[in-house]
This record gives structure tokens, C-alpha cells and sequence, in this order.
């Protein structure tokens, strides 16, 4: 069976290993969001690619849920003698290693998609991983500043120094319209049996993924079912700040209004974010909501969706892959 997954950062990696348990003899590509990349120190940082890599390759710091297992962060403390940062965003002597290789290959000429599987060589991740696009798109986050002018800021500045703890005015995927899916993403999707939304952030991960001209086209005519799984458990995230992304697009921070801007697959093609879903899972709290997502054309039901281990994580893949199976065109 070939699925594809499109990820973002911890809540796409956490899935993503209940995924590998539940379908061990499954053939997995997740196309992963460069939108959250960064230029720090000369180096170009790409958290949710390493967030996978780190996580499925057995080396992620398990409480974080981002960075490295055992890290210090020696090489960040000499910066900040020379007073050089910035210092809000946590990179590690380990991790460090990781972008300088990143970097290298980068300068020398390497596409972006080619230096992640060089990275992976090593981590052995157990799935495919292709960086949504190889050309540079960036997420910012347009806010209003403390003097009330309208300014953006960079997602990692809005996200880990502010904390999103002020309005997002609007989020714009700089430079996707340019951008071009990486080698292998559309292919992937065409050749699907099976395609997964994670729990991952709609807009900031999978909604910048979509942005890149061809995939939300390439996911819409796919000959595969699309399910997905809500990040949104009792009108809330489950872990950070989606719900500030979400005002931003104007949509709710409910289980069925994340479906609805999905939108659901018998209403493709639709303009601005719709006609993507078969089927949804909400979490067991949010069975109420299960009537509403049906109504707007999702086959949808309500399980258990906290990723509280691996076993837990795998019953959800494993409800997923049931509810694709059932609405497989
Ligand atoms: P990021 O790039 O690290 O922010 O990670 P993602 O975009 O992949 O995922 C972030 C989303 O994961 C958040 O909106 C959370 O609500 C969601 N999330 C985290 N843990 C869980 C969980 O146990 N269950 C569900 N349903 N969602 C979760
Ligand atoms: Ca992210």
C-alpha cells in the first residue's frame, strides 16, 4: 500500500510513527512544510523536516517534541558572549550539525530535496521524506506592532519569540505562488492508494503545503481517498497555538469548521481552500460534531485522538486507513 502523508512538524511526526506501527509493510512518503524555514547564523534551519527525520530516526528529545535527544547548547551560549542571536529561537550543539551539513550541500549546489535524503541516510526514517518544494518559501505572519503600525514578521519570530500572543493579521506563504513541487511530490500523490492529513497545523503546515501551485490540484484529483485527522480536540489544540493561525483565515477553532476548510471532496473542484476531504476523524469529545462534517460531503467519525504513545497513535492510523478503505472511490 502506498500512502502519502502531508506533515508538519511535531504533530505530523508523532502520527506519523503510529502510521509506521500500524502499516509496517507500507510503502510511506510524507511531503513535509518548508514554509517554518529559517536563516539563522548562515545556516538554513528546517524545523519540520528535522522534527520527522529526528523523530522517526529515534532521535528527538521525546518531552520537546522538536531537537535533539541529550543536547547542550554551548555553541549557542559563545554566540550570545559575542553577542550575537537571536537568542529566543533554541538550536543545540547537535542540531547544529545538522544545518551546517544542510548548509554545506545547499552552497554546494544540492537541492533541498536531495540534501533531506542525504540527512536521512543516516537517520534511516523508515518513510520517504521530500520537502514539499525545493525553492525557498517562507511563512510570515503580518501583526500589528506595540505602536500600532502593521508590520510581518517572519512565522519562527511570530510563533517562538511573540508566542502568537498577539493577533495574526493574516498569513502569507511568501514566494509559494513561485515555488515548484519538489521531484517525487506529484508523482506520489498520483500514485497514492491512500492520502493522510496528520493532526498538523491546517494553516502553518498543511495549508502551506497546499499553497505550492499543483499540490492542493494534485491532492484534489488524486484517484486516492483523502482522510484526515483533527489537531482541534474539544475547540482547542491539543498543543500550541493554532487557534491564532486559524482566526487569521477566519475559520473557527472547531473539528468541523478545520474539515469544512479542507472542504469535502464531493465539492471539487472549489476555490480558496475547499474539496479535499473523504473522511475526518474528530476525537470522541467532539461527537456532536459528526452530523455537521457529514452534511458538508465528509464521511466522519468521532475516536480517540490524543497521541498519548505509540500504541494509541497506531489505533488512530488504523481508523484512518478503515475510514479510507470505506470511501475509496
Ligand atoms: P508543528 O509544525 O510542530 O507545529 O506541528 P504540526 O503542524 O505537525 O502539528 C501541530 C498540531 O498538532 C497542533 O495544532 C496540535 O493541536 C496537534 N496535536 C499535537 N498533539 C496532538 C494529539 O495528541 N492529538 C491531536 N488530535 N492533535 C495533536
Ligand atoms: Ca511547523
Amino acid at each position: 500500500m502506498r500512502i502519502v502523508v502531508l506533515a508538519g512538524g511535531i504533530g505530523g511526526a508523532r502520527f506519523l510513527r503510529g502510521l509506521k506501527a500500524a502499516a509496517p509493510d507500507a510503502d510511506i512518503t510524507v511531503i513535509g512544510n518548508t514554509g517554518d524555514d529559517i536563516h539563522l547564523f548562515g545556516l538554513k534551519v528546517c524545523p519540520d523536516l528535522d522534527t520527522v527525520m529526528y523523530t522517526l530516526g529515534g532521535g528527538i528529545n521525546e518531552d520537546q517534541g522538536w531537537g535533539r535527544t541529550g543536547e547542550t547548547f554551548r555553541v549557542k551560549e559563545e554566540l550570545a558572549a559575542y553577542g550575537v542571536g537571536p537568542e529566543w529561537f533554541g538550536l543545540g550543539d547537535r542540531d547544529f550539525a545538522t544545518h551546517i551539513v544542510r548548509t554545506q550541500m545547499l552552497g554546494a549546489g544540492y537541492p533541498l530535496s536531495a540534501v533531506t535524503e542525504a540527512l536521512c541516510d543516516r537517520w534511516q526514517p523508515g518513510v520517504r521524506l521530500l520537502p514539499m518544494s525545493d525553492d525557498r518559501v517562507e511563512t510570515h505572519v503580518a501583526i500589528e506592532d506595540e505602536t500600532g503600525e502593521r508590520k510581518a514578521v517572519h512565522f519562527q519570530e511570530y510563533w517562538v519569540r511573540l508566542r502568537a500572543s498577539v493577533p495574526a493579521l493574516a498569513v502569507v506563504p511568501v514566494g509559494a505562488e513561485q515555488a515548484k513541487p519538489a521531484p517525487g511530490v506529484l508523482e506520489a500523490l498520483a500514485a497514492a492508494d491512500v492520502i493522510l492529513f496528520p493532526p498538523s497545523n491546517p494553516v502553518v503546515s498543511i495549508g502551506t503545503i497546499l499553497a505550492v501551485p499543483g499540490i492542493r490540484e494534485a491532492v484534489a484529483e488524486a484517484a486516492a481517498p483523502v482522510v484526515g485527522l483533527s489537531p482541534i480536540v474539544g475547540n482547542a489544540p491539543v498543543r500550541g497555538m493554532a487557534d491564532k493561525v486559524l482566526e487569521a483565515v477566519g475559520v473557527e477553532s472547531t473539528a468541523a469548521a478545520v474539515a469544512k476548510y479542507y472542504g469535502g471532496a464531493e465539492r471539487r473542484p472549489v476555490e480558496g481552500g475547499a474539496g479535499l476531504l473523504d473522511g475526518w476523524l474528530v476525537d470522541e469529545v467532539d461527537a456532536d460534531t459528526v452530523a455537521d462534517v457529514e452534511a458538508a460531503g465528509i464521511r466522519c467519525r468521532a475516536v480517540p485522538l490524543m497521541m498519548t504513545d505509540v500504541d494509541a497513535t497506531a489505533a488512530m492510523a488504523r481508523t484512518a486507513l478503515a475510514l479510507a478503505a470505506e470511501v475509496r472511490k
